[in-house]
């Protein structure tokens, strides 16, 4: 892996305040005062203004663990999986429950470390406009091979609400579908995202052995129960 220099190519090798920790040999530095966030990529560096960089070999699951180690107001609106990589999940630009407030994780990527065809490790200056955005929307994988990934970490309430709910076809389930297409993308506030799942039911008890249509309604709110039920 190349040398990587930090904004205005000031390097970093000592004075990270803060929190630290290696996972599968991905490290992570937050510093102590708000807004700080740091993150070893083979030298010590330190970024501001609530940005970090990861690796593409992290999974959602250990992006999302490591934010949350750090502090309880800071998050990434990604997908759901926490199995999924974030090599190939922020380059098909990535959606998740906090899509309605912040958009995709492509929109809060604010540079890479791509090495192309020719061996060069580029970032987002060097790379150019266009091939940063094929490469956070249409597959990295076309373009070379994304090393990491730099984030900009967006706020988030200390409490959220989540819920789910399932209701089967003779509960009403067209009613329902209507209504959601025409409520949960225009008629709330952004910070609640309502996504729905349409399947099929899979008990056979209730249905007498057919198979019937069965929807999954999964809620995310930033912000405490009592707030949304207002
Ligand atoms: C259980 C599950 C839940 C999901 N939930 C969501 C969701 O909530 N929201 C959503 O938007 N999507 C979701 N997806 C889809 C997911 O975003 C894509 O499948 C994504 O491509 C997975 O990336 P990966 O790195 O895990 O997979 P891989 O199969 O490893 O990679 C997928 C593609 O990306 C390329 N790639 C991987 N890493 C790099 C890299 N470092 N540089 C260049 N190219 C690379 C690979 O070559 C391959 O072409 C889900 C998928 C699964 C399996």
């Amino acid at each position: 892996m190349g040398t990587f220099e930090g904004e205005g190519g000031r390097k970093q090798d000592k004075g990270c305040r803060g929190w630290s920790g290696t996972r599968r040999g991905r490290t992570w530095e937050v510093g102590d005062e708000m807004g700080e966030v740091a993150a070893e990529l083979g030298e010590r560096m330190r970024w501001r203004h609530n940005n970090a960089w990861v690796q593409a070999g992290a999974t959602l699951g250990e992006l999302y663990y490591s934010i949350a180690e750090k502090s309880h107001v800071h998050g990434f609106p990604s997908g759901q999986g926490r199995t999924i990589g974030v090599g190939g999940h922020f380059s098909v630009a990535g959606f998740g429950p906090m899509l309605r407030k912040y958009g995709t994780a492509a929109d809060q990527i604010i540079d890479a470390r791509l090495v192309n065809a020719n061996g060069e490790v580029l970032n987002r200056e060097a790379m150019g406009e266009d091939l940063f955005w094929a490469i956070r929307r249409g597959g990295a994988s076309s373009f070379g091979v994304v090393l990491a990934w730099k984030i900009n970490l967006v706020a988030v309430p200390p409490i959220v609400t989540v819920a789910s709910l399932d209701k089967a076809y003779e509960q009403g389930a067209t009613e329902l579908v209507h209504k959601w297409q025409t409520v949960a993308s225009r008629q709330v506030p952004r910070e609640l995202y309502i996504e729905l799942i349409v399947g099929v039911s899979n008990n056979t008890n209730r249905l007498a052995g057919r198979r019937a249509i069965e929807l999954k309604f999964k809620v995310m709110f930033l912000g405490p129960s009592k707030k949304l039920m207002q």
